[in-house]
This record gives structure tokens, C-alpha cells and sequence, in this order.
């Protein structure tokens, strides 16, 4: 067996776990991560068939039976990620009767996957039901978007339209725009489902006064998508401090920008003229 320590998928959750403490995003022991594995990409570096724990859990996860995942750790802190893999993270198949979960790498002081492994799993059965290439679901608090969770209107439309605003890049990037759930318990199925429903139109969903979801086919991508959402709330920050908006990109623009580059821009979200 190779070292899984070398393994690709290891070293970019490794790279993006850094990444986020690094900038101020996952303090503690905030945010969680889980990446969709082929079976073909583990079996270089562990036995599937040798399982070390199973792990019940209270959410039916049947529809992802036999799918491999790598998981950030329950209470773990993604500074410490990059120094202990091994303990900070694991690798998990959903059990055939979807009741529980069987760690096979991970977790070596006895811990768990995340605590929202409901909104994660739901969120992954909600994106592969509309792109079967969806592999990565990420949970941080970029800071400025849960800042706007305060002093911007609650309402998807009118919040998207402020971030396609702030960038000329947001609308070419996440042309699907920004979902809002009510502020809920974390950690709850209640919080999956309202989460993974979202999912199903877009790829970026607010909790309010607590962070951001984001889903995307590979680790890049999805981080990429929660950076641009988070620069767009930065420079919306900015702008209200100093003063407000004097000019905007115009929706004729936008409808532009969206022609030019090949994207739908959520229906209903700009204005039709
Ligand atoms: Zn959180």
C-alpha cells in the first residue's frame, strides 16, 4: 500500500483546510468539508473491506450507499488539519442500509466525521441529482457574507443581485445565485433539508449569522466559487463604508456579461425590460 498521505485527494483537502484558517474563515473549530471519492482513488492506499468502526447516524443515507468520502473531523480544528491528517480527518463509506457510516482511514483518536454530516450528505444527494459530477460540499464563515447576514435584506433576489454587483465576475460565476435558508440549529437534519432543497437551484447557500455552504464538481472550483461570494461581500463592505454606492453595474449590463460569457443569469433576477 502507498502512503495515503501522498494521495491527491489528501493533499488538496489538506491545502484547502489551510487555505480557509488561513484567511480568517474557519476559526476554532468551524467549518467542514466533504469530498466524494472513487473507489479506484482510495484502494492504492487502504483495503476497503477492512472496516474499523461503524458509526451510526440518524439520517437516512441510503441513496448514497457504498459511496466513499473524505470528512473533516467532528470538533477538529482545520488549523491543526495540515500537522495530523490522520486525526483530523476520515474516510467513510455510507453503509448499505444508509443507517450508518464505516470509517476505514481517520479519526485515530476515536472522533466522528463533522457534525453537520446531514447537511453535507443531503447537499451531495441534492447536487448529484441535478450534476452527477458534483463531488465537493464546503461549510466555512467567510466573514464578510456572514457580516451581510446583518445589514442586508434577507431576500435571495435582492442579495444575489448585490453581489453580481459588487464584481463584474460574480454574475459569470455563480449565475445561479445565492440561496437563503432561515436561521436554523446547526448540526440538524432540520438544517440539511432546508439546506440540500437550496442546493438543488444553486451551488452557494447562506446561513444567516453563521456562514456559507458551497458545492462544486472539484475542490478548486468550489473553493473559487466561495472566494468570489466573499470578495463581492468584502467590496460591499467597503463600499457601504465609504458611503454607499454612487454607480453599478446596470442589469442591461449584466444581461450582457451573462450573453458574452455563456451563462443564464437566474430567471426573475434581473430586470426584463
Ligand atoms: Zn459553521
Amino acid at each position: 500500500m502507498e502512503n495515503i498521505e501522498n494521495a491527491p485527494f489528501l493533499r488538496e483537502m489538506i491545502e484547502t483546510t489551510s487555505n480557509l484558517y488561513r484567511l480568517g474563515w474557519d476559526e476554532r473549530n468551524g467549518g467542514n468539508i466533504s469530498y466524494l471519492l472513487e473507489e479506484s482513488e482510495i484502494t492504492p492506499y487502504l483495503d476497503p473491506t477492512n472496516v474499523l468502526r461503524l458509526i451510526p447516524m440518524d439520517f437516512d443515507g441510503k441513496a448514497l450507499a457504498g459511496k466513499y468520502f473524505l470528512v473533516t473531523g467532528s470538533g477538529k480544528y482545520f488549523k491543526n488539519v495540515a500537522k495530523a491528517p490522520a486525526e483530523n480527518l476520515g474516510i467513510i463509506r455510507i453503509a448499505e442500509d444508509g443507517a450508518g457510516v464505516e470509517v476505514l482511514w481517520g479519526y485515530t483518536d476515536g472522533g466522528t466525521p463533522t457534525s453537520e454530516l446531514p447537511s453535507h450528505l443531503m447537499s451531495h444527494i441534492a447536487r448529484l441529482s441535478v450534476n452527477p459530477k458534483n463531488r465537493i460540499v464546503m461549510h466555512c464563515h467567510a466573514t464578510h457574507l456572514l457580516a451581510m447576514t446583518f445589514t442586508h435584506e434577507l431576500d435571495e433576489r435582492l442579495f444575489t443581485r448585490t453581489l453580481w454587483q459588487m464584481c463584474t465576475e460574480c454574475l459569470v460565476v455563480f449565475p445561479d445565485g445565492v440561496g437563503i435558508v432561515p436561521w436554523l440549529i446547526p448540526g440538524t437534519n432540520e438544517i440539511g433539508i432546508a439546506t440540500s432543497e437550496k442546493m438543488k437551484e444553486t451551488r452557494l447557500v447562506v446561513w444567516p449569522h453563521h456562514g456559507i455552504y458551497g458545492s462544486g464538481e472539484t475542490m478548486d472550483e468550489t473553493f473559487g466559487l466561495i472566494e468570489t461570494a466573499e470578495k463581492a461581500a468584502q467590496v460591499y463592505t467597503i463600499v457601504c463604508a465609504q458611503g454607499g454606492a454612487k454607480q453599478t453595474i446596470t442589469d442591461e449590463e449584466l444581461t450582457q456579461l451573462g450573453e458574452r460569457f455563456g451563462v443564464n443569469p437566474k430567471e426573475g433576477y434581473l430586470k426584463e425590460d
